[in-house]
């Protein structure tokens, strides 16, 4: 039997999370629902979540938002990976470009030709196989190809850097032309309904009452709804992942705008660098217990392309998962819901894809259990993936050099994350899980860029000779050379493409 459609869908809290989420169901409902979301001005944002990862782009399509208005009122960038540096030794460095690597010819993929001809000395660096990984270290950018058929210039995968409160000021637009009603001010406390504990209304420092049928948590760390009134609790990853601070800066840009994001691991921690159009925003994120405040302030400072611009601005925080991001009729999502520190850039990510799991698994009055289960279970196996992946960069590496890089190095891990290295380990096999985000290209990419190499390469290799995988790895590697000497720089691109 059908049950009632809900009427009323409260969003609290407009950072990315919220106006992400507004978007979304303004597009998606096509004014069935009211919509409404509160945001104070007071508390504002936490105003970083600059850097993105491909599936963004299907966002911003399906919200019908046009990517060079949308670069423009950003100051946004391209992005074609993220630049690791010093992160397995002091002095390494290497690239997390997005996209393939190589060009699958035969029976296995083309890693474990790689592996083989690494191993006699034959192989050249892993970023001349892949468009995104040469074309990031020649600052060079183009929209891909598509008519171009097989070649790499038709595999161009990208995302952007753009400024996080422009972004939340772009969706607001596009929200509200589409019906959603915004509420500035302050919220002091939720009402729930005596029989079930649903939430029923929020109330405001003005004593107004905002009722609704289904509320959406985006009020960032604190969770207004989800931990102040529903006590739903939060796994606490901080073992695994230590770092419990970041201090954010933005500094003047420098003439190279460099289409990649860059993480620069120092004695307790790392630093990101993300270039925009007018500046490029910094962040040191580290371990209280290996450094003060005052180190960490001076390290992110010593490392900066230009000026500061302003002071350093401080954050708190504490890897983990709320355990149920969906109680009741509350569902969270954005920081309210967790954090992983943003190294693979995947919050942002992780807002985008809990608005695909609402839809799915979109409500009535009913409130069903199991939908409400299949929510929370897809959600944490998403988080516990991604978890994994990051842990990942802290575990494999051989710095001997600060006591906040020994620990990782020795840390116990999770199961799922030692059964993977242990798999690289024997034959460079790799094995995506379901719809587990990062792919096997991804973590080849990180364990090979941090020192970590499998004992022996897939048997099946050797059905091929020698000289045949050696001819076809050079010609791989010709043809993407020439397609980067092709490509145009990637400031002029966006200078080009942004002019209109
Ligand atoms: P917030 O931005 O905190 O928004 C909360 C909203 O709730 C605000 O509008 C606030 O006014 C409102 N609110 C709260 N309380 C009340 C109240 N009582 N009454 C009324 N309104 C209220 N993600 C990426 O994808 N890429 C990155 O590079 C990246 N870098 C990051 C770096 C750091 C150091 C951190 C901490 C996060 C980073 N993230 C990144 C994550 C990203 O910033 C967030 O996922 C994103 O900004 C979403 O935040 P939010 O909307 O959930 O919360």
């Amino acid at each position: 039997m059908q049950v009632p459609h809900l009427n009323t869908i409260v969003i609290v809290g407009g950072g990315t999370a919220g106006w992400m989420t507004a978007t979304a169901l303004a597009t998606a409902l096509r004014g069935r629902y009211r919509i409404r979301l509160v945001e104070s001005d007071e508390i504002g944002i936490v105003g970083v979540g600059e850097a993105t990862i491909p599936m963004i782009q299907r966002f911003n399509t399906v919200a019908g938002i046009e990517e060079a208005e949308f670069l423009k009122a950003t100051n946004g960038t391209f992005k074609l990976g993220v630049e690791f540096v010093n992160w397995g030794r002091r002095g390494d460095r290497y690239m997390h470009g997005f996209g393939r690597l190589g060009q699958d010819l035969w029976m296995v993929g083309f890693e474990q030709y790689w592996h083989k001809m690494r191993a006699l000395g034959k192989a050249r660096d892993l970023a001349d196989y892949s468009i995104t990984r040469a074309a990031a270290r020649a600052n060079k950018f183009m929209l891909p190809r598509t008519d171009l058929g097989n070649s790499p210039l038709a595999e161009i995968t990208y995302a952007y850097h753009f400024d996080a409160g422009l972004y939340a000021r772009h969706l607001r637009k596009l929200s509200e032309s589409r019906g959603v009603e915004r509420i500035e001010g302050k919220i002091v406390r939720a009402t729930q309904r005596v029989h079930d504990g649903h939430v029923d209304a929020v109330v405001m420092e003005n004593g107004d009452r905002i009722e609704g049928d289904l509320f959406i948590d985006c009020s960032g760390f604190r969770g207004l709804l989800i931990e102040q009134t529903l006590a739903t609790g939060y796994e606490d990853w901080s073992h695994w992942l230590p770092c419990d601070r970041a201090l954010a800066v933005p500094c003047e840009s420098v003439p190279v705008l460099t289409p990649y994001t860059r993480a620069t691991a120092h004695q307790a921690g790392w630093q990101w660098r993300i270039p925009l159009q007018n500046r490029i925003g910094n962040g040191h994120v580290y371990c209280s217990r290996y450094i003060s405040d005052d180190e960490a302030a001076h390290v992110l400072l010593s490392n900066l392309d230009g000026k500061p611009l302003g002071d350093p601005r401080p954050i708190r925080f504490t890897t983990g998962m709320r355990k149920k991001a969906w109680e009741k009729n509350v569902v969270a999502i954005g920081l309210s819901s967790g954090f992983l520190e943003p190294i693979e850039s995947t919050s942002i990510h992780m807002i985008q894809d809990a608005i695909q799991r609402l839809l799915d698994y979109f409500p009535d009055q009913g409130f069903s259990q199991p939908d409400v289960d299949a929510f929370n279970r897809l959600s944490r196996f998403h988080y516990e993936r991604t978890r994994d992946f990051i842990i990942l960069h802290y575990y494999a590496n051989q710095r001997d050099d600060a006591e906040f890089w020994r620990a990782c190095a020795h840390m116990e891990i999770p199961a799922a994350l030692r059964e993977k290295i242990d798999l690289f380990r024997t034959h460079g096999r790799l094995r995506r899980v379901d719809s587990e985000l990062f792919t096997e290209v991804g973590w080849q990419q990180v364990l090979v860029g941090q020192n970590i190499h499998p004992q022996a390469y897939h048997p099946l290799v050797d059905v091929q000779s020698e000289e045949g995988i050696q001819e076809y790895m050079d010609s791989v590697a010709d043809v993407i050379r020439q397609c980067v000497d092709y490509m145009p720089d990637h400031a002029a691109f966006i200078a080009e493409y942004c002019k209109a």
